[in-house]
């Protein structure tokens, strides 16, 4: 069976109708083989403005429904996710060339964010607060803020849609779902397992609910400039979010932006260095290198840079690398021709700082027209030049350190703020990391790696990273408006502050 074959009849198990060859219509490649393995129809800017349109309808009916009810909608979803999780975790595998286990993961990731909006369903709670006027009482409450635009990248072609589409859902916002023109196939996947537990659901669920729109950036730009789109939850580069975030502010929108990030491990002379090495060479390599969490700085302590360096250097040395679909390599193909180039221009930058790079180069798989790599390790004489910004492809600068103060310094002395780890044993290292003077990113880890977050924690980084938040804790505020009301049942006019106004 060709790729595009294995494509279309995983397609068609999922449940899509589309037709995957439309003439003239957008390629989409796979970064397996580099092969073609379907073409779609895409949606324009007119298009966009009626999926809006037709999503504010919803957005009436849906706010009306009890979140309880609503979040049945999404138990059911969860239900036809669990049914397909193997074809979805294909599809991402084809898509994005993550290995088989990382495609089923991310499945996981959507049912265990559709399991925690559930229970989340049934509370959506506000505070009642001490109020100082006698006989009154003061609470908040939180209701569904309208249409949620969603923009993803190509490197979770469907997790963060799920993040913020199973919250959206249960706090009664309709969705659209703009994702990457790299990974749209996967998009229309998750769409019609969504529309199979919509057809369960019945006729409460209107019209639109959740619409997917297949595009480049105009099809973004048009969601993200539109005033009938309350929220825009944006994943992908902070190039992007320089673009989208202050577009959508001059509006008065709301917006989540998840965005690049710059990571970094800290090895102490404590620290448990077989755990350490197994940590760092998973957050660096694994999904050769194309998380936001990816470890993309090491500074080691110089007493243990001779323990632990070289065993990282065999690692990247011999790590399996290969076509994701037929081997069980852990490191599969970039995402396309430009993430290579991107790799190559970072490392030559980096050799003429006097960084010494170990692998890096392309690695034949089967011939293909794709872009494997060997991952690369650099030993950096200087915190600077590439190693300060997002190469989004697998290069680690590794930097030694003597000083704990002066490593903090380092560590937080770049534009991303999204992962963070730690290895140690020694309790003083481990809690200044994790105070107000220690690591400044959203996820600070201690003894494992950057990358791999559970859903039940708020996800998201500070600084360039866009200072969103998603997934679990109470990132669901976002999806909703906060009214705060104050109720008199006292026979008096009481003023709040003791003001007087006696007519
Ligand atoms: P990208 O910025 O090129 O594209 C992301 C999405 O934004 C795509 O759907 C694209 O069509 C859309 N887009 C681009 N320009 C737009 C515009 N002007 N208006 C509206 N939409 C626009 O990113 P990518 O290459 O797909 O993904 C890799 C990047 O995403 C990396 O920087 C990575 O760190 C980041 N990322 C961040 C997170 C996170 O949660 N923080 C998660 C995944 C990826």
């Amino acid at each position: 069976m060709t790729l595009a074959e294995t494509t279309r009849s995983t397609m068609q198990a999922c449940g899509v109708s589309a037709d995957l060859a439309v003439s003239g219509g957008m390629d989409v490649v796979s970064p397996v083989s580099g092969e073609v393995v379907a073409t779609l129809a895409v949606h324009d800017v007119a298009a966009t403005h009626a999926a809006i349109d037709q999503a504010r309808a919803a957005f009436k009916a849906w706010r009306m429904v009890p979140a309880p009810r609503r979040g049945e909608l999404v138990r059911l979803f969860a239900e036809e996710l669990r049914k397909s999780k193997e074809d979805l975790g294909r599809m991402v595998s084809i898509e994005a060339g993550k290995s088989p286990s990382e495609g089923l993961g991310e499945v996981q990731e959507m049912i265990d964010i559709c399991d925690f909006a559930v229970g989340l369903s049934r509370q959506l709670y506000g505070l009642t607060i001490a109020t100082e006027r006698p006989g009154h009482r003061m609470m908040e409450t939180w209701h569904p803020l309208g249409v949620v635009g969603i923009i993803t990248a190509f490197n979770f072609p469907c997790a963060p849609w799920c993040w913020n589409s199973a919250l959206a859902l249960v706090c009664g916002d309709p969705v659209i779902w703009k994702p990457s023109e790299k990974t749209p196939l996967t998009a229309l996947a998750c769409q019609a397992v969504l529309d199979r537990a919509i057809a369960r659901f019945g006729t409460d669920a209107p019209e639109g609910l959740s619409q997917v729109l297949v595009g480049g950036p105009e099809v973004g730009e048009a969601l993200v400039d539109s005033e009938n789109v309350a929220l825009i939850s944006a994943t992908g580069s902070t190039r992007m979010g320089r673009i989208v975030g202050p577009k959508v502010a001059a509006r008065f929108g709301k917006s989540i932006l998840e965005l690049g990030g710059n990571n970094a491990g800290i090895v102490c002379p404590s620290a448990d260095m077989d755990m350490a090495l197994r940590a760092i060479a998973f957050g660096a390599m694994g999904t050769a290198g194309q998380r936001c969490t990816t470890m993309r700085r090491l500074f080691v302590h110089d007493s243990v840079y001779d323990q632990i360096v070289p065993a990282l250097i065999r690692a990247y040395g011999s790590v399996s690398i290969g076509n994701p679909l037929t081997s069980d390599a852990l490191v599969g193909p970039l995402i396309d021709k430009a993430a290579f180039d991107g790799m190559g221009a970072a490392l030559a930058e980096a050799q003429a700082l006097g960084g010494t790079v170990h692998g890096g180069e392309r690695h034949d798989v089967e011939g293909a027209a794709s872009y494997y790599v060997r991952p690369a390790l650099v030993e950096m004489p200087v915190h600077d030049g590439p190693v300060l910004r997002e190469t989004f492809a697998p290069i680690l600068y590794v930097m030694k350190y003597s000083d704990f103060d002066s490593v903090l310094e380092d560590h937080n002395a770049v534009g991303g703020g999204l992962s963070s780890s730690i290895f140690t044993t020694d309790l003083r290292e481990m809690e200044t990391f994790l105070s107000a003077r220690g690591s400044d990113c959203g996820i600070a880890n201690v003894n494992i790696g950057t990358s791999g977050a559970e859903i039940g924690g708020a996800f998201g980084g500070e600084k360039e990273t866009g200072g969103g938040r998603e997934s679990g804790s109470d990132a669901w505020r976002a999806y909703m408006r906060r009214a705060t009301n104050t109720i008199n049942y006292s026979r008096d006019l009481p003023l709040a502050q003791g003001v007087t106004f006696d007519i």
